[in-house]
This record gives C-alpha cells, sequence and structure tokens, in this order.
C-alpha cells in the first residue's frame, strides 16, 4: 500500500468529486493519505476529511502564503484542532519568498516561529513548506531543535540535506522528481538513505509524469514510488513498502494500521 504524506483534499479543486476521489483511494492501492491545513479553516476542513474518511489524517497549519493577518485566535484554532485524534502534525507551515505578494518575510517568520513552537509543546512532528526560502528554513531548524520533521517537495541542496538527516528529519518527494528537468531533488533522493523518505503527490499541484499540468490526485503516487526505485536501483514494491513503514513512523501511527 501506499501511503501519500501531502494531498489538499481540501482545496476547491475537489468540490465536484472530492467523495468519489477519496471512496476510490484504497481499491488503487493507497492505504493512507495526510491533508495539511492551510489556514484555520482549511485545517478544520482536513480535520472533518479525517472524521469521514478512515484513510485520511490530517495535518494542521497556516501555509507562508495563506497566513497573512494570523492572529491568536488562529494559533488556539491550531492549538484546539491538533488536540484531534487523527491530527498527526503540525503542517503545512513555512517561508515563501517566491511569490512578491506574500506575506512580509519578518512575518512569516514569526508565524512559523510560533508554529514550531506549538509542535515543540504538543510533541508533534512538522511539515515544512520551504519555496526559495532556504536559509531561513535551516534557521528555524537550528532554532527549534527539539522539532522533528519534514521538508515537504524538497528542493534543497545535498548539503542542507545532509544537516537535516543528521538531525533525524525526513524528505518528501514528490511529482517534482518525475519532471525531466528535475535535477536536484533526484541527486539528494539518491544520497538520502532510503528509510528518510515520504512519497507525497501535493494533490491537487504537482501530477507527475505523465499526467504534469493535471489535476493530481493520490491515484498518481505510484509514478512517484517509481522513480524513487528507478533512482534507488530496488524494486518499486521495495519502495512502496519502505515508505509506508518510514510514512507510519514519522507520523507516530505504527501499530494502528
Ligand atoms: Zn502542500
Amino acid at each position: 500500500m501506499f501511503f501519500d504524506t501531502h494531498a489538499h483534499y481540501d482545496d476547491e479543486r475537489f468540490d465536484n468529486d472530492r467523495d468519489a476521489v477519496l471512496k476510490s483511494l484504497p481499491e488503487a492501492g493507497i492505504g493512507a493519505v495526510v491533508n495539511p491545513g492551510c489556514t484555520a479553516d482549511s485545517s478544520r476542513a482536513a480535520i472533518a476529511l479525517a472524521e469521514r474518511y478512515d484513510i485520511v489524517y490530517a495535518a494542521v497549519g497556516l501555509h507562508p502564503e495563506n497566513c497573512a493577518g494570523a492572529d491568536e485566535a488562529d494559533f488556539a484554532a491550531l492549538e484546539a484542532l491538533a488536540a484531534h485524534p487523527k491530527a498527526v502534525a503540525i503542517g503545512e507551515i513555512g517561508l515563501d519568498y517566491y511569490w512578491e505578494e506574500n506575506p512580509p518575510r519578518a512575518f512569516q517568520k514569526e508565524v512559523m516561529a510560533r508554529q514550531m513552537a506549538l509542535a515543540e509543546q504538543l510533541d508533534l512532528p512538522v511539515v515544512i513548506h520551504d519555496r526559495d526560502a532556504h536559509g531561513d528554513c535551516m534557521d528555524m531548524v537550528r532554532a527549534f531543535p527539539g522539532v522533528r520533521g519534514e521538508f515537504h517537495c524538497y528542493s534543497g541542496s545535498v548539503e542542507d540535506a545532509r544537516i537535516l538527516l543528521d538531525r533525524g528529519w525526513y524528505l518528501g518527494f514528490g511529482g517534482a522528481l518525475t519532471f525531466k528537468n528535475a535535477r536536484k531533488a533526484p541527486e539528494v533522493a539518491a544520497y538520502a538513505p532510503l528509510d528518510r523518505l515520504l512519497l507525497e503527490t501535493d494533490s491537487p499541484y504537482l501530477a507527475p509524469v505523465p499526467f504534469r499540468g493535471k489535476r493530481n490526485d493520490s491515484r498518481y503516487l505510484p509514478y512517484v514510488a517509481e522513480r524513487i526505485a528507478a533512482i534507488k536501483g530496488i524494486c518499486a514494491e521495495e519502495a512502496e513498502r519502505i515508505t509506508w513503514e518510514n510514512a507510519l513512523r514519522f507520523f507516530a501511527l505504527e501499530g494502528t494500521r
């Protein structure tokens, strides 16, 4: 079975067929999905999906692109949602310096730090979004040595990957790994130990080749597993089994599935 560690089924692009897609996942070999939140409302929606579907778990968090105006009420809401039995991580949190219209960097950092502190307090792993902000994200990792987590859709260097791996962090890879122009990601995937890799789709975004540009969903995850298997020189079944076990360990779900 496959574990999709990152899919946004609360996204409006699933409004017309969300139930049909989610119901079809088990027969497609998808055994579990973590749906990260991007705002307090989207975190609430993630929890609602987790309550409704056995295979869905939630992460709760404020995404850097969506954190404008984040206030105490939002942090209190996250803390309350994180107490839910199917809330398995704080995410997706992080820094995004790519889009100019994103909230100011200092504010993004403040919001991320609050959520790193919350993860530490609740002893939950974090799911990090890092776009064009590698240096500041690494500083945040160093500032919270008690926090463990994952960089989703990892796009950093092998050097930064080594620092993260040494600190017990995991790296998530998705459709971007299958793109023809992918350079750094395959290099890092080759370097990282197999037991620290997590598979993800980031649905509805980043559909793997040969579906690039289409709406993504977890049923395309096997294409990512195949790419990982090819990079590691193992069979697809082994990549599937090992990444499944990695995700159970990472989200502390061992013995529950
Ligand atoms: Zn995401």
